[in-house]
């Protein structure tokens, strides 16, 4: 049996950034809060939480004071900051660049729509912490929408800005941008600048898996049964091949299933660690050797 590990599979530069920036803090200080889980991985949250990371919601951070706190790379609203700020919580920051950057965006497009009584929309999940932050630069008036179909709460008579969660699909995405443009000619209204704020990385993403699944007999995916990227990613899989099983650690293997098979690939999604992907394949090899 051969058994490989997909190129492109586990942790963005974002996440290993976040991770890196955590590891030296945890360090440095030997406990460190952190706003949500780290990256959406319980395997990846235990080993760090034993080396003295605490995982926190926001409704605790008001209880929280004279300590540090790490912002994971989805980034934070505004009123984070300045809660943190109100109760001498130093923040460490592990933001990733792009939402950094979107962030930003978001909120320039929020200043011109004062002036010119426009709307923000986000494509996005609602309650996911990036949209969450990425709403907090629009005083929380920007309309998150998640699907074609609530489109309808758009006013296309007023100018609209549209962006997106960095790791939504692109071609839904392309869709929405296509259906709101007719809308907006429709009511005579060029107001409309869409903004495709797609992760490149999670935009390529779904090529390199296919590719990488036509190369081999059967695919692992190896996720936390809590990543939306983990959880659409391995559906996408699944449809275009079948012999697709989603796991989260090698307890969850079916030798007897995967035997079956002569090449096997392992694939992640992007909060899935390297090394837990490198010690199944070492199990699923070890295993098959025992045989
Ligand atoms: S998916 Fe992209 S935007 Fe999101 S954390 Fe990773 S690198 Fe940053």
């Amino acid at each position: 049996m051969e058994v490989l590990i997909e190129n492109e599979a586990g942790f963005c530069f974002g996440v290993v950034s976040a991770i890196n920036t955590c590891e030296q803090s945890l360090e440095k200080y030997g406990e460190i809060y952190c706003l949500g889980e780290l990256v959406h991985n319980t395997i990846e949250i235990n080993r760090l939480e034993k080396r003295g990371l605490k995982i926190v919601e926001v409704k605790d951070l008001e209880g929280l004071k004279d300590c540090r706190v790490m912002i994971r790379a989805h980034g934070e609203p505004p009123s984070t900051y300045a809660l943190a700020k109100r109760n001498n919580i130093e923040i460490i920051d592990a933001t990733c660049p792009i939402v950094l950057k979107l962030q930003k965006d978001v909120k320039k497009a929020y200043e011109q729509c004062a002036m010119s009584d426009g709307q923000i929309v986000i494509f996005g999940k609602k309650g996911h912490a990036e949209v969450i932050g990425l709403c907090g630069q629009t005083d929380n008036t920007a309309i998150v929408i998640s699907k074609v179909e609530e489109i309808e709460r758009i006013d296309f008579s007023k100018a609209v800005y549209l962006f997106s969660q960095t790791t939504k699909n692109k071609e839904e995405f392309e869709n929405l941008v296509s259906i709101i443009g007719q809308r907006m000619r429709e009511n005579n209204n060029d107001n409309f600048f869409p903004t495709n704020s797609i992760c490149k990385r999670m935009a390529s993403r779904t090529k390199t898996l296919l590719d990488f699944a036509d190369s081999v007999d059967a695919v692992l995916f190896v996720s936390g049964k809590h990543s939306s990227n983990g959880t659409y990613l391995y559906e996408f899989c699944r449809q275009h091949k079948e012999a697709t099983y989603f796991i989260s650690d090698k307890g969850d293997i079916d030798l007897e299933e995967i035997k079956k098979y002569n090449r096997i690939g392992i694939s992640g999604a992007t909060s899935t660690p390297m090394w837990l992907m490198e010690e199944i394949r070492d199990y699923v090899l070890a295993s098959s050797e025992t045989k």
